[in-house]
């Protein structure tokens, strides 16, 4: 049976701002199991980073109120305090961003780096070397001892990216956090950091926490998805509950707008509106102002979660109303 490693419940995150309090995450709840790929999926400044920096303790200090759950492997981390986040920030959970130059020190080889976190754990200098060789071929480096040896200038942005990805699993974590880790780079290279995080989470049995705006990546390795969209979850199931059977209208509007391959499948189609300020923020569905099928009750009052399958869920008044 799978085991349950990341559980959030009801996550609300409040940013103060200048006219009051910014609602960025609004009763945000999932889970993910051991070795599960799990993807945050929505356009940007729906709050996905936010999620992840508030697992890790990363928001900026004295501007936010965070409420909820975040049981990491049964215990609330959201309660810990700092020093004791740092016990298990890099060693069970490991973060990978969008720009891993900003998260190399210029001035040490990309080796010596990864080194530095293995031997954290008691591991003598000669066995932390080797390791970080396995690591760099794990992470499909090319020239891997010479790379080792490299400062992070002296790399591409590709070859960073497998730094960091090496950086991370040399801890062997329990959980990667993965913040649009594919953003800066071109398709190919995109598609080669995919499957090695694909292959890693078989080798390891690391989860991923994999975010994104990118549905075609969330195609490509999820297991499961949350949509997200201003704050809140619309919808989540397994990868096959929201690609063919999508049941929310902004999930629905988001695979229309997906490109296709075939011109017969039609133009790319855009959602038409803007995101709603979330500031003062009063009852009622945040997608009402662009979504179609608005009606009185969406104005006012929140929807509920309804269950289409154990798996798959969404929160919308229109309910098991199928519209296409
Ligand atoms: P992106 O893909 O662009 O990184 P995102 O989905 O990760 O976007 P967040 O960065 O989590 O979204 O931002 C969620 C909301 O919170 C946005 O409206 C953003 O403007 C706001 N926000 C983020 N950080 C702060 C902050 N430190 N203070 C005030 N508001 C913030
Ligand atoms: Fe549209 Fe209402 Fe459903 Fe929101 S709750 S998505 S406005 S039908």
């Amino acid at each position: 049976m799978s085991e349950e490693l990341l559980r959030l419940n009801k996550l609300c995150v409040d940013y103060k701002v200048k006219d009051g309090y910014l609602s960025a995450v609004k009763d945000v709840s999932f889970s993910i199991n051991k070795g599960e790929i799990f993807a945050i999926v929505g356009e940007s400044g729906c709050g996905k980073s936010t999620i992840a920096h508030s697992i890790l303790h990363l928001l900026p200090e004295h501007n936010e109120i965070i409420k909820g759950n975040i049981f990491f492997n049964g215990e609330d981390i959201n309660q810990y305090t700092d020093k004791q986040l740092e016990s298990i920030r890099g060693k069970e959970i490991g973060m990978i961003f969008q720009n891993p130059i900003d998260s190399l020190n210029p001035v040490y080889t990309t080796g010596f780096q990864v080194a530095e976190g293995i031997m954290l754990d008691n591991v003598s200098k000669t066995e932390a070397w080797n390791r970080v060789i396995k690591l760099y071929n794990d992470v499909k480096m090319p020239d891997a001892e010479k790379r080792a040896q490299s400062f992070p200038h002296e790399l591409s942005g590709g070859m960073r990216q497998r730094v960091m990805i090496a950086m991370m699993l040399a801890r062997t974590p329990k959980l990667l956090i993965a913040d649009e880790p594919t953003t800066a780079l071109d398709v190919t290279i995109e598609a080669q950091i995919l499957n090695i995080i694909k292959s890693l989470r078989d080798e390891y049995n690391t989860a991923v926490m994999l975010i994104t705006h990118n549905f075609g990546l969330v195609a490509e390795v999820a297991d499961n998805v949350a949509v997200m969209y201003a704050g809140e979850i619309l919808e989540q199931g397994t990868v096959f509950d929201i690609f063919d059977n999508p049941k929310h209208p902004y999930t629905k509007l988001l695979m229309k707008a997906l490109p296709r391959k075939t011109k017969k499948e039609g133009r790319l189609q855009t959602i038409d509106g803007n995101v709603p300020r979330l500031t003062n923020d009063k009852p009622g569905c945040r997608f009402e102002n662009r979504c179609p099928y608005a009606m009185d009750i969406c104005k006012s009052n929140d929807a509920e979660k309804i269950m289409v399958t154990e798996s798959h869920s969404f929160n919308c008044h229109m309910g098991g109303v199928d519209k296409q």
